[in-house]
Parts: C-alpha cells; structure tokens; sequence
C-alpha cells in the first residue's frame, strides 16, 4: 500500500516511537533518519502527509519543510512539525512555511495520532486507506469558465512564493473553457500556469493578449516551458509602439530568438475582434506610460474586463482628463473586472500620474459603472500579506457602507474566479 505518512527524525527513539503510534493508528507510515535523504524519499513516495522534526544534523526541519513547499512537485504535501525546540519564533516560521501544525516534543502519546487524523481527514485520507490519486482536472464543461489568477504583483520578488500568501509573481490571469485557453500578460506567474498545462495536457494552444511590454507583463515568456515543445501553438495578440513593431518586442520578451513552439503574431488596435468563434475581444488603450492596452472579453455570455496598469483619476479628475468614463463606458455591468489597484490611498498621492491607480478609486470606479466583482490586482510587491489584508477588508468595508453589491477581492496566486 502507498506510503500515507513519512516521518523525518534523526532521534531513532522519538522515530520509532513516531512510527509505531501512527502504524497503530492503521496508517501506513515509514521513518526516515537522513534528513538529507528525504526530500528525494518524499519526491518518490508522494505521501499525503510528512512529520518533520528540526533539529537535524544534514538539513534541520524548517529549511526542508520550506524546499518541499518551494518545490511544485511536492508544495501540496500537508506538514507537521515537532519539535522540542518550541520558541514561538520556530513555531512563527513552521506555519509561514505552510505547516499545517506545530507540535511540541514531548507529545501527548494518547493523542498525536487523533491530530494527525484530523489534518488528514480534510484530504479524504484514512488508515487504512490510500489517498486518492490526484487526476488532471477535467475541462470546464461548455459555457462554463475556469479563471484563475497566476500572478498579480508589481514587480517580482526573490521571496520564495511559498512564503506568502497573496504570492510574489507578477501579471497573468488565464479564462479556460471546455476549448480553449485564454491567458492575459505572460508575467512571471505564467510559469505556473505552462507548468500545469504540461502537466495534465488538456491544452496545445495558448491565446495570449498581451497588454504592454513592461517587464512585469512579459518576463514569463523567456523561461516559458511549454514553448520549448514544438506541437505546442502560441497565438500571441499586442498592439506595436510606434518604436517597436510588435513582432520585435515579442522576439525581444523571449530573450532574443523565438522557441520552438509555433507562434503567431496579430496586431492588435482599439477596437472589436472576433478572436474565436463565440469570444470577442475588444482592445482599448489604457491610461498608462507607453502603448498599454486593457481588453474586454465577451465569452460565455459573460462580460469580463482585464485592465491591470490603469490610473483611474477619481475625484480629482480635471475637465480634459476623461478617461474614467471612457473606461467607464467599456466595463460597464461587466460580470468581472480585473483592475489595478496597486496603491494604498498615501501611497498614491506620493505616486500620482504614474499610470497606476489606489484601491479606493478603484472601488468608487467598480461601484459607479455597476461592475459586479472586482478583483484587484497590481499589488505594489512591497505590501506585506498583513497590509494586503487590511486593504482587503477596507475595500469591503467601503462597499458594506454604502450596501452596495460589488463583490471585491485582492488578486493572489492560485486565486480561482467563479462569474
Ligand atoms: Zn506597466
């Protein structure tokens, strides 16, 4: 029977004994001592669940826990630490690492098994009984939309993702249908979304609407893994500045030379495409240093907009600055909008006519044209989680107030949409 439970301790007696009480329990467990062996073990076993002691001669606890959670192949696996090393800085860093729990040295024998159930149970995994194998997600039956955001940051940062909760990678979003694969910007956060696509193969085509060429926008391309496969289709839509043509600065975003993949290019302006049968895609220009644009998606019956670097002027608008109405003008009644909302309201007074847009005018702006959800992204990368939250809780506070019905959320990694 596969391995439910790997337990890494160095301590042959606290192992022993570890194994024996979740073996008794009817789980099927093994024990490694080799701190330095079990990432490899933990890779080939796949268990649900690993127990990690931290003090440890080779690699202690905490910084395996933090490669395994780093590491794609075994991020989902559920952890518990023990440890007699309980100073509540160990204990900060085990769940900042994503340990489901912290469990002190000497433990209760009576009760550490039932714990361990208990964290197991949410996965459908019981002694005795293997967990479910994790098949591929089927598509999303016809008319229905998988939207998933990938990445949402201003710029990227070398804090492990796994560190985080809203994550650290920067702009892509992706709409998949029973047929196809829609993606916006090609950000870091689209080396997640390649990553799953080779992994369960339900996709060989890629739409991407590319909405500028700043960095945090099309850094993802570069290290693209599905683009290295040459059965693999990349239809890649733009608008070219009047600097570059668009076929340069895509060529440039790859680092020089296009891969393997079969790619096509179509030059994009303001207006209305029937991209594929059913999916119309209007392009327009947003308020933005350089060629910028922002797109609405008519899909599915649904209205969705994607505008992630956009100054909305709110108030404070002069008589020649129209742009909230015309933005206006184009998300209105939209079933979702995905829109920048990069700044605290301080910050965007230091940081005004940058092209980026605060929170709360995003908001007012959401509200105004009757938009049903919002999902704000664009995050400065500098927020912590702890002021993403507060911002989280301010712009729903701010529409509670008021009883209005906009659903608002912050984007984040693995953030999945439903419209
Ligand atoms: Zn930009």
């Amino acid at each position: 029977m596969a391995t439910q439970i790997i337990i890494v301790d160095d301590d042959p007696i606290v192992g022993m004994l570890t194994l024996e009480l979740l073996r008794d329990a009817g789980f099927t467990a093994l024990l490694i001592q080799d701190s330095l062996k079990a990432q490899d073990a933990i890779k080939k076993e796949k268990p649900s669940l690993v127990v990690l002691d931290i003090l440890m001669p080779g690699i202690d606890g905490l910084t395996l826990l933090h490669h395994l959670k780093s590491d794609p192949e075994t991020k989902k696996t559920r952890a518990i630490v023990v440890s007699g090393k309980s100073f509540e800085a160990e204990k900060t860093r085990a769940l900042q690492y994503g340990a489901e729990a912290f469990i002190e040295k000497p433990y209760d024998v009576e009760s550490f098994a039932a714990q361990v159930a208990e964290i197991l149970k949410t996965d459908g995994v019981e002694p005795g009984k293997i967990a479910p194998p994790s098949l591929p997600e089927p598509p999303p039956p016809p008319g229905e939309l998988k939207i998933t955001v990938w990445g949402c940051r201003s710029a990227s940062s070398d804090v492990s993702p796994a560190m985080t909760r809203y994550g650290k990678r920067t702009s892509c979003v992706s709409i998949e249908t029973s047929r196809h694969l829609i993606v916006f910007d090609a950000g870091s956060g689209i080396s997640l979304l390649a990553d799953s696509m080779m992994k369960d193969a339900k996709h060989k085509e890629i739409w991407l609407f590319l909405t500028h060429f700043h960095l945090d926008h099309v850094e993802g391309l570069a290290g693209l893994s599905c683009a290295r496969d040459a059965s693999f289709t990349l239809n890649i839509s733009g608008a070219s500045d009047p600097d570059k043509p668009l076929d340069e600065a895509v060529a440039n975003a790859f680092g020089g030379e296009l891969p393997a993949c079969k790619i096509e290019i179509y030059e994009m302006m303001e207006k209305t495409y029937e991209v594929l049968p059913g999916v119309r895609m209007t392009a327009f220009y947003a308020n933005h240093p350089g060629m910028t644009l922002g797109y609405v998606l008519q899909i599915a019956a649904r209205k969705i907009v994607y505008c992630p670097d956009s100054e909305i002027y709110g108030e404070e608008a002069t008589a020649l600055q129209d742009y909230d109405e015309k933005l206006g003008g184009l998300c209105r009644d939209a079933d979702l909008l995905f829109h920048d909302g990069r700044y605290t309201e301080e910050d965007y007074k230091i940081n005004k006519s940058l092209g980026h847009s605060s929170f709360i005018s995003a908001v007012d702006f959401a509200e105004r044209n009757h938009i049903k959800q919002l999902v704000l992204v664009h995050q400065d990368d500098r927020y912590t989680d702890d002021d993403l939250d507060e911002m989280a809780k301010a712009a729903e506070a701010r529409v509670a107030r008021r009883g209005g019905t906009l659903r608002v959320s912050l984007g984040r990694e693995d953030l999945i949409v439903s419209v």
